[in-house]
């Protein structure tokens, strides 16, 4: 077998006048480093494929494991909200996953050893898109809240985990939705670490009326700039 010619550097592919009339693709040093990056896997944009190839239209229902089928006990809610950019435009087609515990304050996951209650009916999380006006919205039933294993007399405030991937974004945003006049919201080291009243108000859901004849609530995200969305960081 003749041998392979090795792999040429991406930056022989395309020069940076050619790269700059693919619209939204900005050359720099990361991108396209002088020398061949050999030990790390050059980032890249995360693309449209997976707004396509990772969501079913039936995965915007936390409180049923089958279409149609029984609903998961518990005070049932909509939940909705808009995904914008640090300019306020929307963000569509991100990619938002949830994941929440039942109205008992327990996931269905293995490594929830407490001894709260399943709910066979729920399912526990929820995967979805923004359409073109950034917004998104599914249905669940009020969380309820559970102790933090290994603290003594710290009890979790109910609350949605939260995912957010959108074209543009490297890695995926993570934060937490929780619910107004909840008591435990005030004690919760988790949401009082954010010391910033504006931006961990940001992680309170606005009560919204009603949807679908169930408690409404309005959750938005804004992905970056003065008025964005508090998210976890890596140490
Ligand atoms: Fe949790």
């Amino acid at each position: 077998m003749a041998e392979q010619a090795p792999f040429p550097h991406p930056s022989v592919f395309l020069d940076e006048k050619t790269l700059a009339r693919i619209k939204g693709y900005r050359v720099h040093e990361s991108r396209t480093p002088e020398r061949p990056v050999r030990v790390i896997t050059p980032s890249q944009t995360i693309g449209p494929f997976f707004a396509v190839g990772l969501h079913a239209s039936n995965e915007d229902d936390l409180a049923c494991t089958t279409p149609g089928g029984p609903r998961a006990g518990g005070t049932p809610i909509v939940v909705a909200g808009q995904v914008t950019d640090e300019h306020g435009r929307p963000v569509r087609k991100a990619l938002i996953e949830v994941w929440q515990a039942n109205r008992w304050g327990k996931y269905e996951h293995p490594d929830d050893i407490t001894d709260a209650a399943v709910d066979p009916n729920f399912k526990g999380w929820g995967r979805m898109l923004t359409d073109a006006e950034g917004r998104y919205r599914f249905r669940s039933v009020l969380p309820g809240a559970y102790p933090n294993p290994g603290y003594d007399h710290w009890m979790r405030p109910p609350h949605i985990h939260f995912s957010i991937f959108a074209a543009g974004v490297m890695q995926r945003l993570i934060t937490q939705l929780y619910f107004p006049d909840e008591p435990l919201n005030d004690i919760d080291p988790i949401l009082n670490g954010v010391l910033d009243l504006q931006a961990r108000a940001s992680l309170i859901a606005r009560r919204a009326g009603e949807a679908d004849g169930v408690a409404a609530y309005t959750f938005d995200i804004v992905l970056k700039g003065p008025d964005q969305t508090e998210f976890f960081v890596d140490a």
